[in-house]
Parts: structure tokens; C-alpha cells; sequence
């Protein structure tokens, strides 16, 4: 299981991927299924083993030039690929490492194990490798949707095996939980970044008189105390340009990274969560835990929410700007326990587990056939 050397798992706060590692390794080893997790020293999940270069996430690398930072992935994948050189125990590979992840696990020749390489992101991303992708028969990958793969390109669709949704410890059992209290406010949880669209949010609060609370990291940056105003990096310029406008510390509030019971409180007690969406969101985990929450999900129905999101049942979809806050008024119509149950029924840990076991399975049944 190749979670890459950003964060650890699980990651101390924001980590999209790290998460979804964190979420699937612990069924999965309930289904009998052994895990050695390729990652950074210090991810404390409970494996069989854990194989590391890194002693700590680099994360904090990604702001940096391309030509200082390029060996970072590689040197992790380095100690990957070594690792499958010299051990003959590996049945599976199962990469979530962006880009070169994929390039890598391709590059392995015949004799390496079958791979599935989960895609987690924007499939318009890197058209030049997917275009043209060859996993030589051998690796095959998955979306976290079916709206992400419908958008990618022919030849990487050609090597799918389908998609998995995304899935939430805080699922299991939701049906049986009382449906939580809720405060007077909405929230934005996620990366500040301007596919997430924080500053349109931001701008209806003010409009539409809501209280919107802004969670989530600006960059490498957590707090936002630790945020300086001349930060070079694309999410903090967005930040200070577009979103802190508005941030007024009554109205509209940024907190920064919220974690473990914390971001469950807060996302409990939000009246919606609110996602107006400027890029089609390929998986959003954060859809997953407002409903396994009891918070409905306010959105424009971009990328996965229409799958994800029972509009007028778990939450409330348009395609408009403006209608987005009238329908973040009308948030209360929708029944917690309605989120709660569906969370239950379709994004539980197991439920995920079952569904990847039976595509390991596909993999290697397909994979020593092709071979044979
Ligand atoms: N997250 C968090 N604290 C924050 C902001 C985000 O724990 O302050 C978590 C969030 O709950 C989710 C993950 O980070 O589990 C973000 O994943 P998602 O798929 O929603 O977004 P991505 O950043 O991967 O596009």
C-alpha cells in the first residue's frame, strides 16, 4: 500500500490521500488481507510493516521549485520499488501516489507484482501521461467516482477497473447515533485553495447574511497565525486576495486546520456544509463525514456530488451561484438522521474494503491470465 512520502498516515489533520489509507488498511486487515504500507516513519497506523525513506512527511517541499523538490517522490519510490526487487512476498501493489506513482509502477517490467493505482484527483491533470498511458498489462488503475473517470482520457479509462467510493470511519454505526445539535452556522471544510471556491462562499455570507466558517490549511500553512502576507504560493495569494476580503472574524471566520474531535464537533454542528465548488470534485472524503455527521451537504452540483449527494434527502444541489445560498438558508429542511442512515448504508470502511479486495482479485485473476 503506497501512500507516498507527503504526511503520514493517518495525517495529523488536512491529508486527502493519508486518509483514505488510514480509512481502507484496517478492514481490509479484518478480511484477512496482510499490508505492508509504504510511507513516511512517522505513520502510526497499525500495519504488518512499514516500509520508509523518509522519517517524516515532506509536504512542505511541494511550495518549493520544481527543479529542488523532483527527487522527493523519487527517492521514496526508490526504496518502493527496491523493496519489490528484493522480497518475492508482494502479491499486489495498491499506489496512490499522484502522477509518478503510476509512471513508476508501469515501469516495473513483466515480473513485478500486478498494481492498482487509485486516482484520487482531477483527471484533466497531466494529459501528456494519461493520454498515453501503457500499463503494459499489468496495471491497472480505479477512480474515486465515476464522474472523475468519465472525464479522463481515453487511454487511461482504457486500463480502469471502475471506481470506489470514498469512505469515513465516523460512518460506521451513524444510524445509530442521535442526530447532532446544531449551532447557527455553516462551514467550508477543506483546503483554501480556488477549486474549493472559499471566496464565492465567502462573498454569499456576506450577501445572503449567513455565519460561514472557513477550516482548513492555506498551503503548508495550519494556523492562521502562521500564515505570512507575503507567501509565495499560489493557495496563499488566493487566500489573501480573494478570500481574506471577506474574512471579517464575525460574519465570516477562518480558523485554520481543525482535527479529530474537533473537526468532528465542528462539522456536527454546522447547520450545512457548504461546497461551492469551482472544479469537479473528484471524491471529496469531507462529502462523506459531514453526512456520516448528520450535516447535510450544500453544493453546486459539480464532480462527484451528484453521486455522493441525495439531493433533498441528504442535501442541496444547483448549478447556480445564487441559488447555492438560498439553499444554504433552507439547509435545516433536511433530516440529520437521513445523512446519518445513508452514510451508514453506502460509505462505511467495509464496505470500501469489499469492494477493493474484489478488485485486487480482479487484478490478479485478469493479470496471471494475460501472462498465461
Ligand atoms: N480536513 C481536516 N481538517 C481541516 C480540513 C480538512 O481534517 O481543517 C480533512 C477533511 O476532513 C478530509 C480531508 O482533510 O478528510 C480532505 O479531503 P477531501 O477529499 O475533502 O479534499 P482534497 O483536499 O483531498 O481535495
Amino acid at each position: 500500500m503506497n501512500a507516498g512520502p507527503w504526511l503520514p498516515v493517518p495525517p495529523r489533520g488536512y491529508g486527502g490521500i493519508e486518509n483514505v489509507v488510514a480509512t481502507l488498511v484496517p478492514p481490509l486487515r479484518e478480511l484477512g488481507v496482510e499490508v505492508v504500507l509504504a510511507s513516511v516513519g512517522t505513520s502510526a497506523l497499525p500495519v504488518d510493516e512499514l516500509l520508509s525513506v523518509y522519517p517524516d512527511g515532506q509536504f512542505g517541499a511541494l511550495q518549493r521549485p520544481y527543479n529542488q523538490v523532483c527527487g522527493v517522490a523519487q527517492a521514496h519510490l526508490h526504496g518502493v520499488v527496491r523493496a519489490l526487487r528484493e522480497r518475492d512476498d508482494i502479491d499486489l501493489v495498491h499506489d496512490h501516489v499522484e502522477a509518478v506513482g503510476l509512471a513508476t509502477v508501469a515501469a516495473l517490467g513483466p515480473d513485478a507484482p500486478p498494481a492498482l493505482h487509485t486516482l484520487h484527483w482531477d483527471l484533466a491533470k497531466h494529459p501528456d501521461l494519461y493520454g498515453g498511458f501503457d500499463g503494459g498489462g499489468r496495471v491497472r488503475v480505479n477512480g474515486v467516482s465515476a464522474s472523475q473517470l468519465a472525464r479522463a482520457p481515453e487511454a487511461l479509462r482504457a486500463h480502469s477497473v471502475g471506481h470506489v467510493h470514498l469512505a469515513t470511519p465516523l460512518a460506521t454505526g451513524a444510524d445509530r447515533r442521535p442526530r447532532p445539535a446544531k449551532g447557527g452556522y455553516l462551514l467550508i471544510l477543506g483546503r483554501i485553495t480556488p477549486g474549493k471556491g472559499q471566496d464565492l462562499g465567502a462573498r454569499l455570507a456576506h450577501q445572503y447574511g449567513f455565519d460561514l466558517i472557513l477550516a482548513g490549511p492555506v498551503g503548508p500553512y495550519r494556523d492562521p497565525a502562521d500564515l505570512p502576507s507575503d507567501a509565495d504560493n499560489p493557495d496563499a495569494r488566493y487566500f489573501h486576495e480573494k478570500v481574506a476580503p471577506h474574512v471579517d472574524g464575525q460574519r465570516v471566520r477562518w480558523i485554520g486546520t481543525v482535527h479529530g474531535q474537533e473537526r468532528d464537533d465542528l462539522v456536527a454542528g454546522a447547520k450545512a456544509v457548504l461546497a461551492p465548488l469551482r472544479w469537479e470534485e473528484p471524491g471529496g472524503t469531507f462529502v462523506v463525514e459531514s453526512l456520516a455527521l448528520g450535516t447535510p451537504v450544500v453544493a453546486l452540483a459539480r464532480g462527484c456530488l451528484p453521486e455522493l449527494v441525495d439531493d433533498g434527502h441528504t442535501g442541496l444541489l444547483t448549478d447556480d451561484e445564487d441559488e447555492l445560498a438560498e439553499l444554504a438558508l433552507a439547509a435545516d429542511k433536511i433530516d440529520p438522521a437521513d445523512c446519518m442512515a445513508e452514510a451508514a448504508r453506502r460509505f462505511t470502511p467495509a464496505r470500501m474494503a469489499m469492494r477493493y479486495v474484489e478488485l485486487y482479485s480482479l487484478i490478479r485473476d485478469h493479470v496471471f491470465m494475460s501472462i498465461r
